[in-house]
Protein backbone atom coordinates (compact mmCIF):
# COMPACT_ATOMS: atom_id res chain seq x y z
CA UNK A 1 0.00 0.00 0.00
CA UNK A 2 1.14 3.31 -0.89
CA UNK A 3 2.36 5.52 2.37
CA UNK A 4 2.32 8.72 3.20
CA UNK A 5 5.68 9.88 4.07
CA UNK A 6 7.45 13.25 6.36
CA UNK A 7 8.48 15.73 4.68
CA UNK A 8 10.61 18.82 6.39
CA UNK A 9 12.51 21.89 5.73
CA UNK A 10 16.65 21.72 5.58
CA UNK A 11 18.12 24.28 7.44
CA UNK A 12 19.17 25.86 3.84
CA UNK A 13 15.05 25.87 3.28
CA UNK A 14 15.10 22.88 1.15
CA UNK A 15 12.03 20.66 0.83
CA UNK A 16 13.38 16.95 1.94
CA UNK A 17 11.31 13.70 2.45
CA UNK A 18 12.19 11.51 5.73
CA UNK A 19 12.51 8.17 3.98
CA UNK A 20 10.80 5.63 6.40
CA UNK A 21 8.46 8.21 8.33
CA UNK A 22 4.82 8.38 8.50
CA UNK A 23 3.48 11.75 9.64
CA UNK A 24 1.58 12.54 11.92
CA UNK A 25 -1.40 15.98 12.46
CA UNK A 26 -0.87 18.55 15.21
CA UNK A 27 -2.40 16.18 18.37
CA UNK A 28 -0.12 12.98 16.96
CA UNK A 29 -2.46 11.32 14.49
CA UNK A 30 -1.73 9.97 11.43
CA UNK A 31 -3.49 11.61 8.36
CA UNK A 32 -6.60 10.48 6.42
CA UNK A 33 -5.89 10.66 2.67
CA UNK A 34 -9.42 11.53 2.00
CA UNK A 35 -8.70 14.15 4.62
CA UNK A 36 -5.93 15.34 1.92
CA UNK A 37 -5.42 16.91 -1.76
CA UNK A 38 -2.64 17.14 -3.99
CA UNK A 39 -0.89 20.94 -3.16
CA UNK A 40 -3.08 23.23 -5.20
CA UNK A 41 -2.01 25.94 -7.48
CA UNK A 42 -1.12 29.52 -6.03
CA UNK A 43 0.20 27.54 -2.51
CA UNK A 44 3.14 28.39 -0.21
CA UNK A 45 5.56 26.30 1.35
CA UNK A 46 6.90 27.96 3.81
CA UNK A 47 9.26 25.95 6.55
CA UNK A 48 8.31 26.75 10.40
CA UNK A 49 11.70 27.41 12.61
CA UNK A 50 11.71 26.27 16.03
CA UNK A 51 9.46 23.42 15.56
CA UNK A 52 10.77 20.00 15.28
CA UNK A 53 8.75 17.74 12.46
CA UNK A 54 6.91 14.94 13.79
CA UNK A 55 6.34 11.82 12.66
CA UNK A 56 6.07 7.82 13.44
CA UNK A 57 9.02 5.28 12.09
CA UNK A 58 8.18 2.07 10.90
CA UNK A 59 7.36 0.33 13.98
CA UNK A 60 4.76 2.79 14.79
CA UNK A 61 7.30 4.16 17.26
CA UNK A 62 7.31 8.55 17.72
CA UNK A 63 9.97 9.77 15.95
CA UNK A 64 11.15 13.62 15.89
CA UNK A 65 13.59 15.14 13.37
CA UNK A 66 16.96 16.39 15.10
CA UNK A 67 16.99 20.21 14.87
CA UNK A 68 20.29 19.85 12.95
CA UNK A 69 18.82 18.00 9.98
CA UNK A 70 15.88 20.52 9.77
CA UNK A 71 12.53 22.36 10.68
CA UNK A 72 8.61 21.24 10.47
CA UNK A 73 7.33 22.41 7.18
CA UNK A 74 4.07 23.58 6.27
CA UNK A 75 1.74 25.01 3.45
CA UNK A 76 -0.19 28.35 3.15
CA UNK A 77 -3.33 27.82 1.19
CA UNK A 78 -4.87 29.65 -1.78
CA UNK A 79 -8.07 31.29 -0.62
CA UNK A 80 -10.84 28.74 -2.20
CA UNK A 81 -9.45 25.85 0.08
CA UNK A 82 -9.96 24.94 3.54
CA UNK A 83 -7.56 23.35 5.85
CA UNK A 84 -8.38 19.96 7.61
CA UNK A 85 -5.31 19.46 9.88
CA UNK A 86 -2.13 21.95 11.64
CA UNK A 87 1.06 20.16 10.86
CA UNK A 88 2.80 17.70 13.53
CA UNK A 89 5.76 18.93 14.92
CA UNK A 90 7.80 19.31 18.65
CA UNK A 91 8.67 22.75 20.21
CA UNK A 92 12.81 22.86 20.09
CA UNK A 93 14.29 22.96 23.46
CA UNK A 94 14.81 26.69 24.05
CA UNK A 95 18.34 26.56 23.39
CA UNK A 96 17.68 25.20 19.79
CA UNK A 97 14.97 27.98 19.42
CA UNK A 98 16.15 30.49 16.51
CA UNK A 99 15.79 33.98 17.64
CA UNK A 100 12.61 35.22 16.85
CA UNK A 101 11.01 32.46 15.87
CA UNK A 102 9.16 31.44 19.51
CA UNK A 103 5.89 32.84 17.78
CA UNK A 104 5.62 32.52 13.98
CA UNK A 105 3.77 35.41 11.71
CA UNK A 106 0.71 35.73 11.34
CA UNK A 107 -0.03 32.76 8.27
CA UNK A 108 -2.80 29.80 7.64
CA UNK A 109 -0.10 26.84 8.31
CA UNK A 110 -1.54 23.83 7.48
CA UNK A 111 -0.37 19.85 7.02
CA UNK A 112 2.61 19.12 4.08
CA UNK A 113 3.47 15.39 3.25
CA UNK A 114 4.39 13.39 0.72
CA UNK A 115 1.70 10.44 -0.87
CA UNK A 116 2.42 8.60 -4.21
CA UNK A 117 5.64 11.04 -4.83
CA UNK A 118 3.49 13.71 -4.42
CA UNK A 119 2.89 17.16 -2.65
CA UNK A 120 -0.05 16.63 -0.79
CA UNK A 121 -1.91 19.31 1.64
CA UNK A 122 -4.66 18.50 4.38
CA UNK A 123 -7.42 20.68 2.88
CA UNK A 124 -10.39 20.08 1.06
CA UNK A 125 -11.63 22.15 -1.74
CA UNK A 126 -14.61 24.50 -0.41
CA UNK A 127 -15.01 26.94 -3.02
CA UNK A 128 -14.44 28.21 -6.57
CA UNK A 129 -10.76 29.93 -6.12
CA UNK A 130 -10.62 31.19 -9.76
CA UNK A 131 -11.68 34.78 -9.30
CA UNK A 132 -9.10 34.96 -6.07
CA UNK A 133 -6.30 32.41 -7.56
CA UNK A 134 -2.96 35.12 -8.36
CA UNK A 135 -2.98 34.31 -11.82
CA UNK A 136 -5.70 36.30 -11.72
CA UNK A 137 -4.23 39.59 -10.53
CA UNK A 138 -1.53 40.68 -13.40
CA UNK A 139 0.88 42.85 -11.72
CA UNK A 140 2.09 45.25 -14.70
CA UNK A 141 -1.38 45.78 -15.68
CA UNK A 142 -2.46 46.15 -12.00
CA UNK A 143 0.27 48.95 -11.61
CA UNK A 144 -0.99 50.51 -15.03
CA UNK A 145 -4.62 51.04 -13.91
CA UNK A 146 -3.40 51.83 -10.66
CA UNK A 147 -1.56 54.96 -12.11
CA UNK A 148 -3.77 55.86 -14.35
CA UNK A 149 -6.98 55.62 -11.79
CA UNK A 150 -4.58 57.79 -9.10
CA UNK A 151 -3.97 60.63 -11.82
CA UNK A 152 -7.10 61.07 -12.73
CA UNK A 153 -8.86 61.32 -9.05
CA UNK A 154 -5.46 62.65 -7.33
CA UNK A 155 -7.39 63.50 -4.09
CA UNK A 156 -9.76 60.25 -3.44
CA UNK A 157 -7.57 59.19 -0.22
CA UNK A 158 -10.07 55.56 -0.30
CA UNK A 159 -8.13 55.37 -4.07
CA UNK A 160 -4.94 56.06 -2.78
CA UNK A 161 -5.46 54.15 0.69
CA UNK A 162 -6.36 50.59 -1.94
CA UNK A 163 -3.82 51.42 -4.31
CA UNK A 164 -1.68 50.85 -1.51
CA UNK A 165 -2.87 47.19 -0.47
CA UNK A 166 -3.06 46.23 -3.69
CA UNK A 167 0.55 46.97 -4.71
CA UNK A 168 1.82 46.52 -1.30
CA UNK A 169 -0.07 43.37 0.54
CA UNK A 170 -1.31 42.19 -3.21
CA UNK A 171 -4.95 42.19 -1.62
CA UNK A 172 -7.51 41.18 -4.66
CA UNK A 173 -10.23 42.95 -3.39
CA UNK A 174 -8.53 46.59 -3.14
CA UNK A 175 -7.33 45.22 -6.34
CA UNK A 176 -10.57 44.70 -8.14
CA UNK A 177 -11.19 48.47 -7.56
CA UNK A 178 -8.46 49.05 -10.47
CA UNK A 179 -9.32 46.16 -12.43
CA UNK A 180 -12.86 47.19 -12.16
CA UNK A 181 -14.43 43.88 -11.41
CA UNK A 182 -16.39 41.62 -9.11
CA UNK A 183 -15.49 42.86 -5.24
CA UNK A 184 -14.25 45.97 -4.86
CA UNK A 185 -12.79 47.35 -1.27
CA UNK A 186 -13.63 50.67 0.87
CA UNK A 187 -11.89 50.59 4.24
CA UNK A 188 -13.50 53.51 6.81
CA UNK A 189 -12.27 52.73 10.46
CA UNK A 190 -9.13 53.43 12.16
CA UNK A 191 -10.48 52.19 15.21
CA UNK A 192 -12.43 48.78 16.82
CA UNK A 193 -13.67 47.74 19.83
CA UNK A 194 -12.47 44.32 19.96
CA UNK A 195 -9.04 43.57 20.31
CA UNK A 196 -8.41 40.21 18.65
CA UNK A 197 -5.73 38.07 19.25
CA UNK A 198 -4.81 37.90 15.54
CA UNK A 199 -5.94 40.77 14.39
CA UNK A 200 -3.49 41.37 11.15
CA UNK A 201 -3.87 44.96 11.52
CA UNK A 202 -3.26 45.83 14.69
CA UNK A 203 -1.22 43.87 17.38
CA UNK A 204 -0.50 44.94 20.98
CA UNK A 205 1.79 42.79 22.20
CA UNK A 206 5.41 42.99 21.83
CA UNK A 207 7.21 41.05 19.38
CA UNK A 208 3.76 40.64 17.32
CA UNK A 209 3.62 42.09 14.05
CA UNK A 210 0.58 42.76 12.66
CA UNK A 211 0.61 41.93 8.80
CA UNK A 212 -0.93 45.20 7.36
CA UNK A 213 -0.79 48.64 8.71
CA UNK A 214 -4.14 49.48 9.93
CA UNK A 215 -6.00 52.73 8.35
CA UNK A 216 -5.10 56.27 9.81
CA UNK A 217 -7.95 58.43 8.56
CA UNK A 218 -11.75 57.99 7.90
CA UNK A 219 -12.32 58.90 3.91
CA UNK A 220 -15.64 61.79 3.77
CA UNK A 221 -18.98 60.53 2.20
CA UNK A 222 -17.97 62.54 -1.05
CA UNK A 223 -14.85 60.23 -1.39
CA UNK A 224 -16.35 56.86 -0.72
CA UNK A 225 -19.47 57.72 -2.89
CA UNK A 226 -17.12 59.08 -6.17
CA UNK A 227 -15.53 55.20 -6.03
CA UNK A 228 -18.99 53.16 -4.86
CA UNK A 229 -21.17 54.60 -7.63
CA UNK A 230 -18.42 53.76 -10.25
CA UNK A 231 -17.49 50.58 -8.80
CA UNK A 232 -21.55 49.08 -8.43
CA UNK A 233 -22.34 50.40 -12.06
CA UNK A 234 -19.97 47.92 -13.42
CA UNK A 235 -22.86 45.55 -12.78
CA UNK A 236 -24.90 42.61 -10.78
CA UNK A 237 -21.90 40.95 -10.23
CA UNK A 238 -20.28 44.03 -8.56
CA UNK A 239 -20.00 44.27 -4.78
CA UNK A 240 -18.87 47.22 -2.75
CA UNK A 241 -17.20 45.99 0.56
CA UNK A 242 -16.54 48.05 3.49
CA UNK A 243 -14.73 46.11 5.97
CA UNK A 244 -11.14 45.38 5.03
CA UNK A 245 -7.97 43.61 6.29
CA UNK A 246 -6.91 47.37 7.21
CA UNK A 247 -8.92 48.37 9.12
CA UNK A 248 -10.90 48.43 12.36
CA UNK A 249 -14.37 47.97 12.75
CA UNK A 250 -16.39 49.72 10.27
CA UNK A 251 -19.66 49.90 12.35
CA UNK A 252 -17.62 52.78 14.44
CA UNK A 253 -18.02 54.84 11.19
CA UNK A 254 -21.54 53.55 10.81
CA UNK A 255 -22.70 57.51 10.12
CA UNK A 256 -20.49 57.73 7.47
CA UNK A 257 -21.58 54.64 5.88
CA UNK A 258 -24.93 55.28 6.41
CA UNK A 259 -25.03 58.44 4.62
CA UNK A 260 -22.68 57.07 1.89
CA UNK A 261 -25.22 54.17 1.28
CA UNK A 262 -28.14 56.34 1.11
CA UNK A 263 -26.22 58.33 -1.56
CA UNK A 264 -24.98 55.73 -3.85
CA UNK A 265 -28.34 54.40 -3.83
CA UNK A 266 -29.80 57.50 -4.83
CA UNK A 267 -27.62 57.57 -8.32
CA UNK A 268 -27.76 53.79 -9.08
CA UNK A 269 -29.27 50.38 -8.25
CA UNK A 270 -26.82 48.05 -9.41
CA UNK A 271 -24.82 45.58 -7.89
CA UNK A 272 -24.34 44.65 -4.28
CA UNK A 273 -23.59 46.95 -1.09
CA UNK A 274 -22.02 44.48 1.31
CA UNK A 275 -20.63 45.26 5.20
CA UNK A 276 -18.12 42.73 6.48
CA UNK A 277 -17.92 43.75 10.22
CA UNK A 278 -17.35 42.18 13.88
CA UNK A 279 -21.51 42.77 13.81
CA UNK A 280 -21.06 44.18 17.55
CA UNK A 281 -23.74 47.12 17.12
CA UNK A 282 -27.05 45.82 15.80
CA UNK A 283 -28.85 49.31 16.36
CA UNK A 284 -26.48 50.23 13.64
CA UNK A 285 -26.80 47.64 11.58
CA UNK A 286 -30.59 47.96 11.56
CA UNK A 287 -29.68 52.06 10.24
CA UNK A 288 -27.90 50.46 7.55
CA UNK A 289 -30.24 47.97 6.10
CA UNK A 290 -32.81 50.77 6.72
CA UNK A 291 -30.26 52.50 4.17
CA UNK A 292 -29.98 50.01 1.69
CA UNK A 293 -27.14 47.66 2.82
CA UNK A 294 -27.54 44.81 0.84
CA UNK A 295 -25.46 41.87 3.48
CA UNK A 296 -23.78 41.66 5.79
CA UNK A 297 -20.88 39.28 6.81
CA UNK A 298 -20.24 39.06 10.93
CA UNK A 299 -16.60 37.39 11.75
CA UNK A 300 -16.59 34.77 14.58
CA UNK A 301 -14.75 32.20 15.94
CA UNK A 302 -17.29 30.33 17.75
CA UNK A 303 -20.72 30.56 18.81
CA UNK A 304 -19.98 29.75 22.35
CA UNK A 305 -19.43 32.78 24.50
CA UNK A 306 -16.71 32.13 26.08
CA UNK A 307 -14.99 31.45 23.38
CA UNK A 308 -15.94 34.14 21.24
CA UNK A 309 -14.51 36.50 24.26
CA UNK A 310 -11.38 34.69 24.73
CA UNK A 311 -10.36 35.84 21.11
CA UNK A 312 -11.76 38.55 20.22
CA UNK A 313 -11.51 40.56 23.78
CA UNK A 314 -14.63 42.35 22.84
CA UNK A 315 -14.50 46.11 24.08
CA UNK A 316 -18.57 46.99 25.47
CA UNK A 317 -20.48 43.94 23.41
CA UNK A 318 -20.58 40.31 23.51
CA UNK A 319 -21.46 37.02 21.34
CA UNK A 320 -24.67 38.22 21.60
CA UNK A 321 -24.76 41.65 20.55
CA UNK A 322 -23.24 39.94 17.01
CA UNK A 323 -26.42 37.39 17.17
CA UNK A 324 -29.12 39.76 17.34
CA UNK A 325 -26.70 41.79 14.59
CA UNK A 326 -27.36 39.12 12.24
CA UNK A 327 -31.18 38.24 12.72
CA UNK A 328 -31.87 42.08 12.68
CA UNK A 329 -30.36 42.08 8.65
CA UNK A 330 -32.70 39.13 7.95
CA UNK A 331 -34.96 40.70 9.20
CA UNK A 332 -34.20 43.82 7.16
CA UNK A 333 -34.46 41.76 3.88
CA UNK A 334 -30.67 41.64 3.75
CA UNK A 335 -28.41 38.51 2.69
CA UNK A 336 -26.68 36.81 6.13
CA UNK A 337 -23.14 35.18 6.38
CA UNK A 338 -20.44 34.08 8.92
CA UNK A 339 -17.08 34.45 8.21
CA UNK A 340 -16.00 31.80 10.31
CA UNK A 341 -12.63 31.88 11.74
CA UNK A 342 -11.68 28.35 11.27
CA UNK A 343 -9.08 26.19 13.16
CA UNK A 344 -9.15 22.65 13.37
CA UNK A 345 -9.21 21.08 16.63
CA UNK A 346 -11.21 24.60 18.24
CA UNK A 347 -13.95 24.99 14.91
CA UNK A 348 -14.87 20.96 15.08
CA UNK A 349 -14.41 19.81 18.73
CA UNK A 350 -18.07 18.59 19.43
CA UNK A 351 -19.24 20.96 21.62
CA UNK A 352 -18.41 24.09 19.43
CA UNK A 353 -19.76 22.51 16.34
CA UNK A 354 -22.81 22.02 18.38
CA UNK A 355 -22.93 25.45 19.12
CA UNK A 356 -22.45 26.74 15.58
CA UNK A 357 -25.98 24.23 14.68
CA UNK A 358 -27.84 26.49 17.20
CA UNK A 359 -26.36 29.67 16.01
CA UNK A 360 -27.15 29.17 12.99
CA UNK A 361 -30.79 27.98 13.03
CA UNK A 362 -31.47 31.06 15.47
CA UNK A 363 -29.83 33.38 13.39
CA UNK A 364 -31.21 32.51 9.74
CA UNK A 365 -27.75 32.95 8.52
CA UNK A 366 -27.71 32.17 4.61
CA UNK A 367 -23.51 31.47 4.32
CA UNK A 368 -20.86 30.22 6.10
CA UNK A 369 -17.62 31.21 4.88
CA UNK A 370 -14.78 29.28 6.02
CA UNK A 371 -11.65 31.26 6.76
CA UNK A 372 -8.21 29.83 7.10
CA UNK A 373 -7.22 31.24 10.50
CA UNK A 374 -3.76 32.76 10.15
CA UNK A 375 -2.50 32.50 13.74
CA UNK A 376 0.63 30.37 15.23
CA UNK A 377 -1.29 27.41 17.22
CA UNK A 378 1.48 28.29 20.04
CA UNK A 379 -0.18 31.75 20.20
CA UNK A 380 -3.93 30.83 19.80
CA UNK A 381 -4.62 27.89 21.59
CA UNK A 382 -3.33 28.82 25.29
CA UNK A 383 -5.59 31.64 25.12
CA UNK A 384 -8.55 29.63 24.76
CA UNK A 385 -11.42 27.82 26.87
CA UNK A 386 -10.82 23.91 26.64
CA UNK A 387 -13.11 22.09 23.91
CA UNK A 388 -14.35 18.76 23.47
CA UNK A 389 -12.89 15.74 21.37
CA UNK A 390 -12.30 17.21 17.44
CA UNK A 391 -14.41 15.37 15.02
CA UNK A 392 -12.73 16.38 11.71
CA UNK A 393 -13.51 19.48 9.52
CA UNK A 394 -15.26 17.61 6.93
CA UNK A 395 -17.18 15.93 9.64
CA UNK A 396 -18.16 19.38 10.41
CA UNK A 397 -18.72 20.74 7.31
CA UNK A 398 -21.04 17.80 6.40
CA UNK A 399 -23.06 18.20 9.90
CA UNK A 400 -23.19 22.15 8.77
CA UNK A 401 -25.47 20.85 5.77
CA UNK A 402 -27.42 18.28 7.50
CA UNK A 403 -27.89 20.17 10.62
CA UNK A 404 -29.14 23.40 8.44
CA UNK A 405 -31.09 22.76 5.32
CA UNK A 406 -30.52 25.31 2.96
CA UNK A 407 -27.22 26.40 4.59
CA UNK A 408 -24.34 27.78 1.43
CA UNK A 409 -20.98 26.94 3.01
CA UNK A 410 -17.91 27.97 0.84
CA UNK A 411 -14.96 30.55 1.40
CA UNK A 412 -16.52 34.10 -0.81
CA UNK A 413 -19.06 36.53 -0.65
CA UNK A 414 -21.81 36.35 -3.22
CA UNK A 415 -23.64 39.29 -5.23
CA UNK A 416 -27.28 39.24 -4.38
CA UNK A 417 -30.50 40.67 -6.16
CA UNK A 418 -33.41 42.33 -4.58
CA UNK A 419 -36.21 39.98 -4.71
CA UNK A 420 -39.67 42.17 -5.58
CA UNK A 421 -41.45 42.84 -1.96
CA UNK A 422 -42.86 39.59 -0.69
CA UNK A 423 -45.03 41.26 1.42
CA UNK A 424 -43.29 39.37 4.31
CA UNK A 425 -40.66 41.68 6.62
CA UNK A 426 -40.04 45.08 5.40
CA UNK A 427 -37.75 45.79 2.44
CA UNK A 428 -36.36 43.38 -0.60
CA UNK A 429 -35.08 40.24 0.45
CA UNK A 430 -31.90 39.36 -0.79
CA UNK A 431 -30.92 36.43 -2.83
CA UNK A 432 -27.54 35.47 -4.47
CA UNK A 433 -27.85 36.28 -8.27
CA UNK A 434 -27.50 32.43 -8.99
CA UNK A 435 -30.46 31.48 -6.63
CA UNK A 436 -33.22 30.08 -8.45
CA UNK A 437 -36.91 31.41 -6.86
CA UNK A 438 -39.51 28.84 -6.46
S1 LIG B 1 -12.56 42.93 14.82
FE1 LIG B 1 -11.15 43.01 13.05
S2 LIG B 1 -10.04 44.95 13.21
FE2 LIG B 1 -11.02 44.54 15.19
S3 LIG B 1 -9.43 43.56 16.41
FE3 LIG B 1 -10.65 41.97 15.44
S4 LIG B 1 -9.59 41.48 13.50
FE4 LIG B 1 -8.81 43.43 14.25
Amino acid sequence: MTQMTMLYATLAGQVATARGIEPVDFDGNPYDLADCIPLPSGATIAMMPGRLARGRDRHGQPYILPPTRGWAISAFLPIGYTRTRLPGYQLAEPENMPANAATLPFFGYTALLEYAGELYVAATRTDDPARWHPDAFDRRKLERLVRSRLRAEPENRVLAQHAHCALDYGCPTASNLFFARWEGAVAVAGGCNARCIGCISKQEEDGLVSPQDRLNFVPTVAEIVAVGVRHLNLGPEAILSFGQGCEGEPLLQARVIEQAIRLMRAQTDSGTIHLNSNASQPRAIARLCAAGLDSLRASTISARPATYAAYYRPIGYALEQVKQSLITAREAGAYTSINLLLFPGLTDAEDEAAAWIDFLRETGTQLVQLRNLTIDPELLLPKLPSRGPAMGIRAFIDLLHREVPGLRVGNFSVAVRRLPDSGGPPGHRRVPLDHSVE
